[in-house]
């Protein structure tokens, strides 16, 4: 038999998540941001899927190669640009849009001997400090591009939030008001808003949004649900109870034995760990769903199991299904238990993890 874990994508909710935000962020275009294999989802599968996103969003030339190889048609953007120079000759010949970060990319490209424009994306660094050019050098950086015969004419201009997910954030109003000061004078498609900039930041919607989180139905902004902003979960994450045993009271239970028993009660282990992508970190007391019901994690979670306290679950079976996050039980609350988000769980499956689908 094969292990029970599974992470179930629901391909109805990546379009309605779709719909959601066209609604939402309309007249905008949508940039569907699917790096790291589509937030681990699956790049191919999610980018069928969303056959209403008006382009792609993907970290590298090697994400643009599987969606062409897929049969992928909508414009794709590779959101860190090219490497190096060899790489101008695959952007072309896939067919894909590069942003420009930094002044070598501009160098290989005013080398580049092929004649033919390629369409790019000027990144400025409005205060997140991580890519694009500085404010003081974006003029000029476009005006390079700009007398360059291989370079589209047409160039778009993005910028990069680092506090999107704080509503009424003082960085957030600096880096909007910097992207304007230099955008107001150039022109070209402008683009801002990742998922929390669609949901908080309404005037940072302009002509594209590059939602990735809310397309799988994954919110960071703190303390909140995905949910309830009407997008659904794209992942479910679930096992089988495949042990009940009776634990006395003062016994310790799992690794380091950090939880002890207050009274005589059962004990149910889960077939999900670490070694699953379920993070380590998730301390006692994380809900799990049991037969549709809270149960909470007791004990360490250990590379392929997990113990859970199954007082008040009397009707629990050997081979009862238990749901790790999804439908009634979000991401972002076991993040939240985890010290983490919930991209980085639903990134983190390991490849022993059976993936299916369904149209729900
Ligand atoms: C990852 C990423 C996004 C999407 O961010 P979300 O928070 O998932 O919506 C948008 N733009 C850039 C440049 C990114 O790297």
């Amino acid at each position: 038999m094969s292990r029970a874990t599974s992470a179930t994508i629901h391909l109805g909710a990546l379009r309605s998540n779709l719909e959601r935000l066209r609604q939402l962020a309309s007249p905008a275009q949508v940039m569907a941001v699917v790096k790291a294999d589509g937030y681990g989802h699956g790049l191919e599968r999610v980018a069928r899927v969303l056959d209403r996103a008006d382009a792609f969003g993907v970290a590298c030339i090697a994400d643009g190669q599987r969606l062409r190889a897929t049969g992928i048609r909508q414009r794709i953007v590779v959101l860190s640009g090219i490497d190096e120079a060899a790489d101008i000759a695959e952007m072309h010949r896939l067919g894909l849009e590069s942003v420009v970060h930094h002044a070598s990319q501009i160098e290989w490209l005013a080398a580049d001997a092929d004649p033919r424009p390629l369409k790019v994306w000027l990144k400025i660094d409005t205060g997140m400090h991580r890519l694009g050019f500085a404010p003081a050098d974006a003029a000029q950086a476009y005006r390079r591009l700009h007398a360059l015969q291989n370079v589209d004419a047409d160039i778009g201009l993005m910028t990069h939030f680092a506090n999107s997910d704080v509503a009424e954030d003082e960085q957030t109003q600096i880096q909007m008001q910097r992207f304007e000061d230099i955008a107001a004078k150039l022109p070209g498609a402008r683009s801002l808003a990742n998922s929390a900039g669609v949901l908080e930041w309404p005037q940072s919607r302009a002509q594209w949004v590059r939602p990735g989180g809310l397309l799988y139905g994954i919110s960071v902004i703190a303390g909140s649900h995905a949910a309830q902003f009407g997008f659904r979960p794209a992942m479910t994450l679930a096992s089988k109870l495949v042990a009940i045993n009776r634990v006395g009271k003062g016994e310790a239970v799992g690794y380091a034995g950090d939880w002890i028993c207050p009274e005589d009660m059962d004990i149910g282990v889960v077939q999900i760990g670490y070694g699953d992508g379920y993070p380590r970190s998730a301390p006692s007391g994380t809900p799990v769903l049991l037969n549709g019901r809270r149960a909470q994690i007791v004990g360490r979670v250990s590379m392929d199991l997990i113990s859970i306290d199954l007082r008040g679950q009397a009707d629990a079976r050997v081979g009862d299904p238990v749901l790790l996050w999804g439908e009634g039980l979000p991401v972002e609350e076991i993040a939240a238990h985890a010290g983490t988000i919930g991209y980085e769980l639903v990134c983190g499956m390991t490849r022993r993890v059976r993936f299916l689908e369904d149209e729900g």
